[in-house]
């Protein structure tokens, strides 16, 4: 016992980076998977790359686990969606991480955030009223267009950190965006059918989806992010959604299915399920095959109709 304790002794006195096995790739640890899966395009050889998030949460209540802080100890850089989305876990790991290289506004902070056209940005901030998206909708994510921006700024972050790889991460980045706008013109193409036809989500996380392929985003079951349904405000809801012929309810995967389900069948909607990050169905196993998955289930239900 008094062994084990010792030893346990020196790995706190040490710290997990003292243990690593020797590897000189550069420790890139994202939020979510899509952040990751972009990461491992543009930096290639050069890094090994983790997610925090799975794929499967809400990024609004990602769970924290212990072995989060140690993965973050030894990052080199930390990539995060930003405008405060992974309010609820990020923070307090990066304070339990104890790595001055990854602390907001050191160079190892990499907020994808910084050229994306923010969506529903508040002309006033107040977390009083329980909003969970207090700089601006944080769910561009789900647009594809977007996330070229968010690419960009991977690249910027790796090589304002690591300049003598500049060349390669951005002869790399340049090789995604390519394959990326490959899929867009793909996809614009396809989204055709969707032009125009209102949804109404569980919480407000489609907006960027729904305006890249022309949908028009009608309300959500939350009364706002973050805010739970009453009983009166789903009657207005399904009230307002019958006038106004909203043909589809999207349920994201980690959101209750009773109530969508209970709309859906109420207002004669079409109920669809889609996952809101890389991983949150099997068949979204990259980034591209993410929004694949996503513009597909929408096209098949639209068929349906
Ligand atoms: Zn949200």
């Amino acid at each position: 016992m008094r062994r084990f304790m010792t030893a346990l002794l020196a790995v706190t006195l040490l710290g997990p980076a003292a243990l690593a096995p020797a590897d000189s790739r550069i420790k890139v640890v994202a939020s979510i998977p899509d952040l990751a899966d972009m990461a491992r395009h543009i930096g290639g050889d050069l890094v090994d790359v983790s997610s925090i998030a799975t794929g499967v949460e809400n990024i609004h209540a990602v769970p924290m686990k212990p072995s989060f802080a140690t993965v973050l100890n030894r990052a080199d850089v930390l990539l995060l969606l930003g405008l405060e989305a992974e309010h609820a876990f990020l923070p307090a790991l990066i304070e339990a991480s104890k790595n001055p290289r990854i602390l907001r506004d050191a160079p190892g902070y990499i907020d994808c955030s910084v050229a994306v056209d923010v969506l529903e940005v508040p002309t006033r901030i107040d977390r009083a009223l329980g909003d969970q998206h207090p700089m601006g909708n944080p769910h561009y994510n789900l647009d594809p267009v977007s996330m070229k921006a968010a690419a960009g700024a991977i690249a910027d972050g790796l090589a304002r950190n690591f300049p003598e790889h500049e060349a390669e991460f951005k002869k790399n980045l340049d090789a995604y965006l390519r394959e990326l706008d490959t899929a867009i013109a793909r996809w614009e193409k396809e989204a055709a059918p969707l032009r125009g036809k209102k949804l109404v989500s569980y919480h407000p996380d489609l907006i960027y989806f729904a305006e890249r392929f022309g949908m028009e985003p009608f309300g959500t079951i939350e009364i706002r992010a973050g805010v739970p349904p009453t009983p009166g405000h789903i009657a207005d809801l399904e009230e307002s959604m019958r006038k106004n012929k909203v043909e589809f309810v999207v349920r994201e995967t980690y959101y209750p299915a009773g109530l969508a389900e209970t709309v859906a069948q109420v207002t004669g909607a079409k109920l669809v399920e889609l996952p809101g990050m890389v991983g949150g169905v099997p068949e979204a196993k990259d980034y591209i095959s993410f929004v694949d998955y996503n513009l597909q289930t929408m096209l098949k239900a639209a068929k349906g109709s």
